[in-house]
C-alpha cells in the first residue's frame, strides 16, 4: 500500500508548518525537510527544519536532476529531494510537503508514476486581515519582509482553484481537526492499493 503525498500550500503566516509539523509529531505523517539557500533564522538547526545548502552545492543538485521540484522564493532557492519522497511512499508512509504554488505546479506536472498515484493537494486560506495580525504577531521578520509577504499572499490566493481543496484558516485546533479529516480520506483512496 502506497503512503499519500499531500501538498500544502498558503503564504507565510497561514499556520501550514504548524499543521504539518504538528501531524507528523503525532505520527500521522512523515514531513519532508526541504533543502533552502537562505540563511537558519534563530532556533533552526540544519538537517530539522531544512537542510542548509550554499548556492553552489543546490546548483549542483539541480543539475544532477536529484530535486522533485525546486523554485525560488523571497529571493532564495528551495527545493525537495526527488529520492527521499519516493522512499518514503513506497514504505507506505504518508508525506506532507510545505511548499510554495510554484513546487506545487511543477509536483502537479510530474511524470513518476508513483508520485501521481499518491498525489494530493490543499492550499490554506487566511483572511487577509488575519494574516497580517499573524505575521506582525510572530516577530521575526522586518517591516520590508511584511509587506513583501503580505503581496506575495495575494498572488498566492489567486491561484487558490489550482488546489483539489482549500482549508479556510480559522482556529488553530479547528485547523488542524481539518487537516486530519483530510488525511484520513485521502488514505481510503483506492488508487493507493
Ligand atoms: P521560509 O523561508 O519562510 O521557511 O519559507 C518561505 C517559502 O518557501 C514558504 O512559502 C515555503 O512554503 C516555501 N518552501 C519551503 N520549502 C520549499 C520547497 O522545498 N520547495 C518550494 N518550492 N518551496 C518551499
Amino acid at each position: 500500500m502506497l503512503g499519500t503525498l499531500l501538498i500544502v500550500s498558503g503564504p507565510s503566516g497561514s499556520g501550514k508548518t504548524t499543521l504539518c509539523r504538528r501531524a507528523e509529531a503525532a505520527g500521522h505523517t512523515a514531513y519532508s525537510i526541504s533543502c533552502t539557500t537562505r540563511q537558519p533564522r534563530p532556533g533552526e538547526k540544519d538537517g530539522v527544519d531544512y537542510h542548509f545548502l550554499t548556492p553552489d552545492v543546490f546548483a549542483a543538485k539541480v543539475a544532477a536532476g536529484e530535486f522533485l521540484e525546486h523554485a525560488t522564493v523571497h529571493g532564495n532557492s528551495y527545493g525537495t529531494l526527488k529520492a527521499d519522497i519516493i522512499e518514503l511512499l513506497q514504505q507506505g508512509k504518508n508525506v506532507v510537503m510545505d511548499i510554495d504554488v510554484q513546487g506545487a505546479a511543477s509536483i502537479r506536472a510530474c511524470d513518476d508514476a508513483i508520485i501521481r498515484r499518491a498525489y494530493a493537494d490543499v492550499y490554506i486560506h487566511v483572511p487577509s486581515a488575519e494574516l497580517e495580525a499573524r505575521l506582525r504577531g510572530r516577530q521575526t521578520d522586518s517591516e520590508e519582509v511584511i509587506q513583501l509577504r503580505l503581496h506575495n499572499a495575494a498572488e498566492e490566493d489567486a491561484r487558490q482553484g489550482e488546489y483539489q481543496y482549500a482549508l479556510i484558516s480559522g482556529d488553530r485546533e479547528a485547523d488542524y481537526s481539518k487537516f486530519l479529516a483530510l488525511l484520513a480520506a485521502l488514505a481510503m483512496r483506492t488508487q493507493l492499493a
